[in-house]
Order: C-alpha cells, then structure tokens, then sequence
C-alpha cells in the first residue's frame, strides 16, 4: 500500500512526506480521530517510507522495509500500550533510545498509540523532548481521546484529523486490499465506513454467525405469542449486546433506504431484506430503546424482548 493510496488522508500525508523528504522536519504530529478510521496504519506507513532505502516508498522489499516490517527496525519504537497506562518509565527509556544517533537512517521515529494512556508525568517527561526538538526525531502521538492529553502536548504538535470514510470509499480501500467487490461493499456497509472495524468483521469468523442468529430470530417474530421462541436464541448472548444491536441498526438502515427507494449498504442483500417485512424506522426505534434501557441497566432479555414486543405493534408489515 502507498500512501497517496489513502483515501482521504493519502495527499495530506505526502505533502508532509516531501516537507520530510526536503529536510523540512514536522516534529510531531498528532493523529486525532475515531476507533479504525486509519490513524494506525498512516503512521506506520509514513514510519516505513521514512526508512525506506527502495524507489518508490515504501517498497516492502529493501532490507529496511523488511525490518520495518517485522518490527526489527532500530530507528522505529513503537508504543502499542495492552495494559491501562503508559508509564513515566516506559516514555523515559523511549527517550533515553531516542537520544542515540539514529541507527540506519537520519532519523529516529516514535510512534505512540493510544496516547491518551500516558500518565501526566508521563506526558510532562515526553513535553521536555518535544519542547527541544532535535530534528533527529519524530513522533506520532495517536489517539481517540485528544482531551486527556495535556495542553501543553498538543499545542506541540500538529494535529491531523481523521474521520470515517463514506462506506464507497471505505469499500474501496478494502478492495485494494485484494477483498472481492461484493464482500468489501459488505464489510463497509456493516461498518459504516470504519476501515478498520471492516476489517475487524472480515477477520472474524463469528461476526457472519452472530447476523444470521439476528436475522433468523427477526424472521421467527410473528405476534405476541412468538416473542419469547424468538428472543430466546439470542438471549444466551452475553457480552454481544452491542454487536446484536449494531446489526440491527445497519438492516433497519437498509430496510428504511429499501423502503424510500435508495440502495441498501448491504446491496447483496436486497431480497433477504424485503423478506423480511418489518419497517425499517420501526426497528431503529426498538434499536435506540434497547440502548438506552440497557444504559440504565434493564437486563438484556428483558430490554430484547421489550423491543421485540415495541415491533409487533409498530413494525411487521402484514406478516
Ligand atoms: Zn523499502
């Protein structure tokens, strides 16, 4: 992948690839936006054409690049926190390598994820190095969460912000990523334009399991009696709450653009959709409902079959 192929971003980030290239330094940037919206995936890019030692950066296969990839380069330190924190200890050590001459290239890169995890002394140790910037280094500060990071930090830094894609673009950039037309139409429908969600569906197997338990336990809603046989299947699932009402909301979405004449997200879908039969506003209504019943802690079947109950009133068109 290129950079310029990034959609959205990709001629941002190369005018600030050649201000890099050109000896014109940005000393740190701050890489602001929601959950998958790429911001990962750039800084790691923008990492490995800085290292880069091929034609056309980054080429994947020059011995930095391989490095790079397997994450064995020595310019490159990455801190991709598992734990609820980043520590003054772990930013001081990132320092002290940062203060070595830089191994192979010109320049040491810092990549910090969720940067929102840095303690405040660890965001103070990390202001004195920003504040005297030495040109040998750059950082990338990464983050959903700009307000917890300091002032100070991110009057520092300049700030690129990413927002989800349409789902075109981001069906887009998931089949230059070699995913089939259809699939990746799909996948950013499901995701609403959240490149890395889709790809977070695509990788896992449960996800097409858990629609079609959705699916199935729509279809068996007939009138009141039918309720408890339909809820029940998916009652069991613990911890899927979320994921259950999130793929309620897309075919609601669907069901309503099928209903007004548009074209679903899930263009594959068009016939299982009209199968169905429920109106589409009717179930993003039980959708926020059983939200927000179970923000105030109504329990999951209950607030499943509440909705459930909400839809036989409203919602079954002449089943
Ligand atoms: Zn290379």
């Amino acid at each position: 992948m290129k950079i310029s192929e990034f959609a959205g971003y990709g001629d941002k980030m190369e005018q600030l690839m050649r201000s890099v290239q050109a000896g014109r330094i940005v000393h740190a940037l701050l890489l602001v936006g929601p959950h998958g919206s790429g911001k990962r995936t750039m800084a790691r890019l923008f990492a490995q054409a800085t290292v880069c030692t091929g034609r056309d950066k980054p080429c994947g296969v020059c011995p930095a690049c391989k490095r790079f990839l397997n994450g064995t380069h020595p310019d490159i330190h990455v801190i991709s926190p598992d734990k609820k924190s980043i520590g003054v200890d772990e930013v001081r050590e990132l320092i002290d390598a940062l203060s070595l001459r830089p191994y192979e290239g010109v320049r040491h890169i810092a990549i910090i994820e969720q940067a929102e995890k840095l303690t405040p002394q660890a965001q103070n140790a990390l202001l004195k190095t920003l504040e005297s910037p030495s040109g040998e280094v750059m950082f990338f500060l990464i983050t959903d969460a700009p307000g917890a990071l300091l002032g100070t930090i991110v009057s520092r830094c300049q700030t690129v912000r990413f927002t989800d894609l349409s789902v075109e673009d981001c069906a887009q950039v998931l089949e230059r990523r070699g995913i089939d037309p259809l699939r990746a139409a799909e996948l950013s429908g499901m995701a609403q334009g959240s490149v890395g969600r889709a790809l977070e569906i695509q990788a896992d197997g449960g996800y097409r399991e858990l629609r079609e338990s959705v699916l199935s336990s729509l279809a068996a809603l007939k009138d009141r009696a039918s309720v408890a046989g339909a809820a029940t299947p998916l009652e069991a699932g613990k911890g899927q709450e979320g994921a259950m009402l999130d793929i309620m909301e897309l075919w609601a979405r669907d069901l309503m653009a099928l209903q007004s004449g548009a074209a679903p997200y899930q263009s594959g879908e068009a016939q299982r959709l009209s199968r169905l039969k429920i109106d589409g506003g009717a179930l993003l209504k039980g959708v926020v409902l059983a939200r927000k019943q179970l923000a105030s802690n109504v329990s999951w079947p209950n607030a499943l079959e509440n909705m459930y109950f909400h839809l036989i009133e409203t919602g079954l068109n002449g089943r």
